[in-house]
């Protein structure tokens, strides 16, 4: 099982109100953040001498790099051999996207772009969003991206103030009629801590929809999703001819995985562990020859089945059946239809995937 290895841009250009990634917009730090990921990279360089089958360079916004950043940062990743057949993808802005990147990222390796267009109705893309792109930037960007022969992912958001079910059907339907092989779509969750969630409590902005019209949206994507093809193979995630992002399955799957930057979290297997989410603590940590551990710690075998259950309640493959205890609870999920019985596996319908974390409780 071979490793994937993370890179984590933290920069920029302005803060969504809706995000919780760790990311700041002060872009004079990109010499830094590059000189000290060259010094992370080395304390990994012997541990995890790869060959990595993934790599994922994601944000932040990888995107507003410039191709001088880029030819800096792969000296550094040179240091991590990637495997044939390698999945290399970059995470992009609609309004980063330029052609000469877009073949200088396909010169360096990337063959997947998750494109961030996150809506098609300028609407939620302006007002809910506060998105600094707009519709006619994603649809430049994706022909950009697809005519140089690059897979392409697009990233939603749904469960805008007052989005209908047919609203987000229409969306489906433009992005199912492109050449993306894989969508992400995510409910808008903001926290309370980001300054969209500050502002719906303090009412004002309008409400979020209700569990119910949330949960129809959510349930409506797999299906319209799935009349084009899409397979819904995580809660958030669809691809179609195969396309399943490999990276992303490597976290599902326990796989291990190396990250490197500002909060970048790994795995080995054994131990998960995060660096701090300070681009001047991370720097100052490794400079002084330290690892820029935020925590780090070994799951127990409970924690470890725990975790199966949680990240297998979350993939349409399911989790193993030997994993949960028989019980009349279990029983009563299969019935009402949550989870359905498969060889040794156990897998979720789409309404069993909506209450995944639930389940997950119950079950564990
Ligand atoms: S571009 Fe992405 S990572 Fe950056 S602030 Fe907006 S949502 Fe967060």
């Amino acid at each position: 099982m071979l490793p994937g290895l993370y890179v984590h841009v933290p920069f920029c250009s302005r803060k969504c109100p809706y995000c919780d990634f760790y990311s700041i917009s002060a872009l004079d730090l990109i010499p830094l953040w590059l000189k000290a990921l060259e010094k992370e990279a080395g304390f990994y360089a012997k541990s995890w001498p790869g060959p990595f089958e993934t790599l994922y360079l994601g944000g932040g916004s990888p995107s507003l790099l410039t191709i001088n950043d880029l030819k800096t940062l792969f000296e550094t990743l040179e240091k991590f051999p990637l495997a044939e057949n390698f999945e290399a993808t970059i995470e992009a802005n609609p309004e980063d996207v330029t052609e000469e990147k877009v073949k200088f990222w396909k010169t360096l390796g990337f063959n997947r772009v998750s494109l961030g267009v996150q809506s098609f109705n300028p609407q939620w893309l302006n007002a809910s969003l506060s998105r600094n792109h707009t519709v006619a930037d994603s649809k430049k960007a994706i022909d950009m991206v697809t005519s140089v022969g690059l897979s392409l992912s697009l990233d939603f958001i749904f469960a805008h103030p007052g989005q209908s079910p047919q609203e987000w059907a229409a969306e489906l339907d433009q992005a199912a009629a492109t050449w993306a092989d894989h969508v992400s779509a995510y409910v808008l969750t903001p926290s309370p801590s980001t300054a969209l969630g500050r502002a719906l409590a303090a009412g004002i902005v309008p409400r979020l929809p209700g569990e119910e019209l949330t949960s129809e949206l959510f349930l409506l994507t797999g299906e319209a999703l799935a009349m084009r093809g899409f397979e819904r193979y995580e809660v958030s995630n669809f691809a179609r001819g195969g396309a399943f992002c490999r990276h992303n399955l490597k976290y599902w799957h326990r796989e291990p995985y190396l990250g490197l930057g500002p909060s970048a979290h790994s795995f080995d297997g054994q131990r998960r562990w995060a660096n701090v989410s300070s681009v001047k603590r991370w720097a100052v940590a490794l400079e002084a020859g330290r690892l820029p551990y935020e925590f780090i710690e070994e799951l127990s075998p409970d924690q470890v089945r725990v975790e199966e259950i949680m990240l297998g309640l979350r993939l349409s493959e399911g989790l193993s059946r030997d994993l949960v205890k028989e019980s009349e609870t279990l029983s009563d999920l299969i019935k009402d239809g949550f989870l359905t019985p498969v060889g040794d596996k156990l897998k979720p319908s789409p309404k069993g995937m909506l209450m995944a974390d639930g389940l997950a409780k119950i079950l564990a």
